[in-house]
């Protein structure tokens, strides 16, 4: 007869076997998602707290499967990072981001700055630096237009390899965000060495912001490393008018949220842009 002790074991392994078998459908059907057209791009708007302008979008990937339906990010892209088929999910982003932000310029409107998730996987390919500046020069987008998000993880990888990218990208023109920031190893020992522009201050932080004494102090604090190193600093997951208040008073420089606006398809960010 079973023991109890044994009937826990096969439960677990019932929702192990389970979630392996989605995992499996899931990247079967990955594979062909770029080619059947399954992949889009949504836009989220950054937003200046001072003037209230539009100053840049992040491009987030979506994928609406034939098979499954929508799945969400922090599903597939895992995925896509074990598979290895982030790297061709990842150029297709980076060429449809750029084009989109070009295609905006030529419209007439005021130039943003198109951020653009790379995943660790992407930055360790030796020649991420070629294909990126690639790109740049197929869609005609200039440099400064363009900003790459990594996160402390991914940088931490390979230090100093990691370094000497962020310096090529930045003798490209290209700008670079510190994503996620707070979550991972956090030293402030490094963070001088890393050539940054932006640092991202990650929404489990502001979710709590008006009721938690200690990520109000944490936000505080990056806040005023940020202008101490000359960093642009933004504040993630931005939902309430409360955080609004909070992070103007500490002059947080940029906000991106829900309270402006979730991400969303191209045609309706486009109603968000100032004609030039
Ligand atoms: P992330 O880079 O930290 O992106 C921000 C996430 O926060 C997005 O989730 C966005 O939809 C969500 N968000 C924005 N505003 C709010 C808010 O006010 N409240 C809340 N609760 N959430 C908000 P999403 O689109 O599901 O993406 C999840 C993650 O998937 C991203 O986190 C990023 O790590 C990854 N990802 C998305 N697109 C790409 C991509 O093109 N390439 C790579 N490598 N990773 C991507
Ligand atoms: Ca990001
Ligand atoms: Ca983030
Ligand atoms: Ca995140």
């Amino acid at each position: 007869a079973k023991t109890k002790g044994a009937n826990v074991v096969e439960y677990y392994s019932d929702e192990m076997i389970k979630k392996n078998k989605r995992k499996m459908l899931l990247e079967s059907a990955l594979r062909n998602a770029l080619h059947n057209n399954e992949l889009h791009l949504h836009y989220q708007p950054k937003v200046n707290l001072q003037t209230r302008k539009l100053v840049g979008v992040e491009a987030l990937l979506r994928w609406n499967s034939n098979k499954y339906g929508m799945i969400s990010p922090g599903e597939f892209i895992p995925i896509a990072e074990e598979t290895g088929l982030i790297i061709p999910i990842g150029e297709w982003v980076l060429k449809t981001a750029c084009t989109q932000n070009k295609q905006w310029q030529d419209e007439g409107y005021e130039p943003i700055t198109m951020c653009i998730n790379l995943s660790a996987r992407q930055f360790q390919q030796y020649n991420i630096l070629d294909k990126i500046a690639n790109i740049l020069q197929e869609t005609n987008l200039e440099p400064k237009y363009l900003n790459i998000e990594v996160t402390e993880t991914m940088a931490m990888i390979d230090l100093e390899q990691s370094i000497e990218k962020l310096n090529a990208l930045k003798r490209l023109g290209v700008s670079i965000s510190l994503d996620d920031f707070g979550t991972g190893y956090s030293s402030l020992n490094y963070l001088h060495k890393f050539p940054l522009d932006v640092l991202k201050i990650d929404q489990s932080f502001i979710r709590n912001i008006n009721s938690d004494k200690q990520s109000a102090a944490i936000v505080k604090a990056i806040i005023s490393v940020s202008k101490s190193l000359d960093l642009t600093v933004i504040a993630e997951g931005v939902e309430i008018i409360d955080q609004i208040d909070f992070l103007l008073s500490e002059q947080c420089d940029e906000v991106q949220g829900y309270y402006f606006s979730p991400p969303v398809p191209s045609k309706k960010l486009e109603e968000m842009l100032t004609p030039a």
